[in-house]
């Protein structure tokens, strides 16, 4: 199991030029300067245009996850699946070389747009791409989707076959509610009038005694979805969705993914206790949201579960200079189980 950080920042994070900050200094440097041998006007707007090209990413917190079995798109290795795709995946992914269509499956947590808003890309990418995987290759045999589905489709209903489109993972409520949200965005397409939440990606239902399940290898990783409280406002909380990956070599990594902070009395406390090492998500706002633990929070907390916490989801990185956590997760980062 290879897991990927491909964005590790708060919801409403952004990111911002490499040189902003510098180019007020250099600009007044050059305007103080006394004489005439420097093409001020030319050295300003050199440093105006060139500046933003050099961009600080913030992207949003999503995982990509590797495991050591057949993909479905080509039958190579490996199986890539994100836990999660926020609005800005396609540039995430792109970061590490990746294109949407280079991915087999997507796990859910729950609705929020630095979680689901890249789905849109996904599904249409994929759903366009007659190369998206070798089975769907030879069922078009060189005909366009949309012909290809206006012939066959009565009969499918407009679905596209299992094995041809990415598979999303994900709680029964969810995956319903993303079907709602996605829904306008993939009506746009013509003369297919039923298309379901099937017609892009095959359906994953996954519940507590139905996990997800993977190879790699020799070993095999079990999926157990596990509900987190985040958005407890008024009297409709929003729950999301974590998971536990255990092992068949008896390794349990733990992604509670967005949650209040869980204390000694809650039942899910549990699992912070019995995972090997889990991914949690820690704001470092001034003002605490309630909806994420904040790295105040987090801090209180035992050594021992600390210790085998990797902190991401934040807004500016937190201090770890005294080894509390883990580690704390930046863009890019690998980790190996
Ligand atoms: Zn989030
Ligand atoms: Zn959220």
């Amino acid at each position: 199991m290879k897991i990927t950080s491909l964005g590790v920042s708060g919801a409403f994070s952004s990111g911002k030029p490499i040189m902003a900050v510098l180019e007020e200094t250099i600009k007044e440097k050059i305007l103080s300067f006394k004489g005439n041998s420097v093409p001020k006007d030319f050295l300003i707007n050199f440093i105006e245009s060139e500046s933003r090209k050099y961009f600080n990413p913030s992207w949003q917190s999503n995982f990509l996850i590797e495991f050591n079995q057949p993909s479905i798109r080509d039958n190579g290795f490996p199986y890539r699946i994100l836990f999660d795709a926020g609005g800005d995946i396609k540039n995430s992914l792109a970061y590490q070389n990746l294109l949407p269509h280079m991915i087999d499956g997507v796990y859910v947590s729950h609705c929020h747009n630095d979680h689901i808003g890249g789905m849109e890309c996904l599904g249409l990418t994929s759903f366009f791409n007659p190369y998206y995987s070798r089975k769907k290759t030879e069922w078009l045999n060189g005909e366009n989707i949309i012909d290809k589905l206006l012939t066959t489709g009565s009969e499918n209903l407009y679905r596209i076959f299992d094995g041809m489109k990415m598979e999303v993972y994900g709680q029964e409520d969810v995956l319903n509610d993303l079907w709602k949200t996605l829904l306008q965005g993939f009506s746009t397409l013509q003369d297919i009038p039923k298309i379901d939440f099937e017609t892009f990606f095959t359906k994953k239902i996954v519940t507590e005694d139905k996990p997800m399940i993977f190879m790699d290898d020799d070993r095999t990783w079990e999926g157990r979805i596990i509900k987190s409280d985040h958005v407890v406002s008024g009297k409709t909380p929003m729950p999301s969705y974590g998971v536990m990956f255990t092992c068949s070599d008896g390794q349990k990594i733990f992604f509670p993914s967005d949650s209040k902070i869980i204390s000694e009395s809650d039942e899910q406390y549990k699992y912070y206790e019995e995972c090997t090492v889990a991914f949690v998500d820690c704001e470092t706002t001034p003002n605490k949201s309630g909806i994420h633990a904040h790295v105040d929070e987090r801090k209180k907390d035992n050594d021992n579960i600390t210790k085998k916490q990797i902190l991401y989801h934040y807004q500016s990185e937190p201090d770890n200079s005294d080894n509390k956590f883990k580690a704390i997760a930046r863009i890019g980062d690998v980790w190996e189980f």
